[in-house]
């Protein structure tokens, strides 16, 4: 099974917080559409032709600044490329100001079975920190049209803002659970150089949230989804049973992935790459028939790294069974000396042979898992 990503590098205006890919220009919309065709017969031969897809996903950027139509002739291209699977599940990421009439339904037509939508809070004043392009009235208006027409819906929600407190947070969970959400993924706000955000903290217009108010935040979110019946089955995903994220299970199991558009990345098991974060390069390479892309093969020690920072954030963990069999005894006696110290103090412990982040730690996995990594330059010996 493989997975197949489509950046769309459009967007209405600039969220103060963002550092993907995009452009509010939209004038090469219809151009880097045609483009994105182009790349994937030209690519098509790095998913093996036998591969099967069993995940289609339109992020970005904003995919729902494309039309249906649009939505189609993309689809039907990897259909002419690889077997879609029956039950492949076909992901969109949608803004709440993009709803306009019957696009929902046509979304559902040309084969798109799950929405991710772009909600991030309920509060005005919130949402205009934040500068997003929709408000509060237009978030609760798209989120009661999904809950009758898709089943299988997510929706983003954003802690840790600037102002926010327990209670308002409380408020924006509440809001998102009476739509019967089967998904919320919830991202900590960083701030990420060279965004407004980063520009205003600097200036002191904006003051960050403190570590304790972002933490009970995070402590509610995680106990309040629980007893709603979602699994907590990555640091930052929830999911109803039998509602996991189809797409993003297969990037922390290391299954492959083609990823076209601007700014896009692939991974085919041993190799990452991605294209060019520049439209205007994006489109030369690709009608010069050389998309822009850069590679970097993974070493051993990179991979192990990764499967520990992608294990521990899941509720998987990390096998000593598989590291022994994918990396070598040495890699599993490594983990088993290091981890040591943290078990101690009770951020991680064993779970049969698999290494778990504690409940309460979870929250600090990235620093706790980068404890374990190793160096490419100390290993040589491995
Ligand atoms: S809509 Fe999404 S991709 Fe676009 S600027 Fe906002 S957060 Fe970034």
């Amino acid at each position: 099974m493989a997975a197949l990503y489509f950046h769309v590098p459009f967007c209405k205006q600039a969220c103060h917080y963002c550092n993907f890919h995009f452009s509010t220009s939209l004038k090469h919309k219809t151009s880097i559409l045609e483009a994105m065709l182009v790349e994937l017969d030209l690519r098509k031969q790095e998913l093996h032709s036998e591969s099967i897809i069993n995940s289609i996903y339109f992020g970005g950027g904003t995919p729902s600044l494309l039309s249906s139509d649009d939505i189609k002739s993309l689809i039907e291209r990897v259909n002419d490329h690889y077997i879609i699977s029956d039950d492949v599940e076909i992901t969109l990421e949608m803004n709440p100001d993009d709803y306009r009439a019957n696009y929902l339904e046509e979304l559902k037509l040309v084969g798109v079975n799950r929405l991710s939508v772009g909600i991030q809070s309920f509060h005005e004043e919130e949402l205009k920190l934040m500068n997003r392009a929709h408000n509060a009235e237009e978030a609760f208006r798209i989120l009661e049209k999904i809950d009758i027409l898709f089943d299988n819906f997510s929706l983003d929600l954003i802690y840790g803002l600037p102002k926010s407190n327990l209670k308002s947070w409380k408020k924006n969970i509440e809001y998102a659970l009476q739509f019967n959400p089967k998904h919320i993924s919830s991202y900590l706000l960083t701030v990420e150089p060279k965004t407004v955000l980063n520009h205003q903290v600097e200036k002191n217009e904006v003051e960050v949230l403190g570590e304790e108010g972002v933490l009970a935040q995070f402590n509610y979110l995680v106990n309040s989804l629980e007893k709603e019946g979602f699994d907590h089955y990555e640091l930052s995903s929830f999911g109803k049973p039998g509602f996991r994220s189809v797409n993003n299970s297969a990037y922390w199991s290391g299954k492959s992935y083609l990823g076209i558009g601007p700014s896009a990345h692939s991974f085919d098991g041993l190799t990452r790459s991605w294209n060019v974060s520049n439209n205007n390069k994006y489109l030369k390479g690709i009608s010069s028939k050389e998309p822009l892309i850069e590679r970097e093969v993974l070493t051993k020690v990179d991979r192990y790294n990764e499967y520990l920072m992608t294990g521990l954030r899941t509720e998987n963990g990390v096998s000593l069974g598989y590291i022994h069999e994918n990396f070598g005894f040495h890699f599993k006696e490594l983990l088993e000396k290091e981890a040591q110290v943290q078990i101690a103090s009770q951020v991680l412990f064993w779970d049969g042979d698999t290494l778990k982040v504690s409940r309460e730690s979870m929250f600090l996995v990235d620093g706790i898992a980068s404890n374990l990594f190793l160096l490419n330059k100390s290993t040589k010996c491995l």
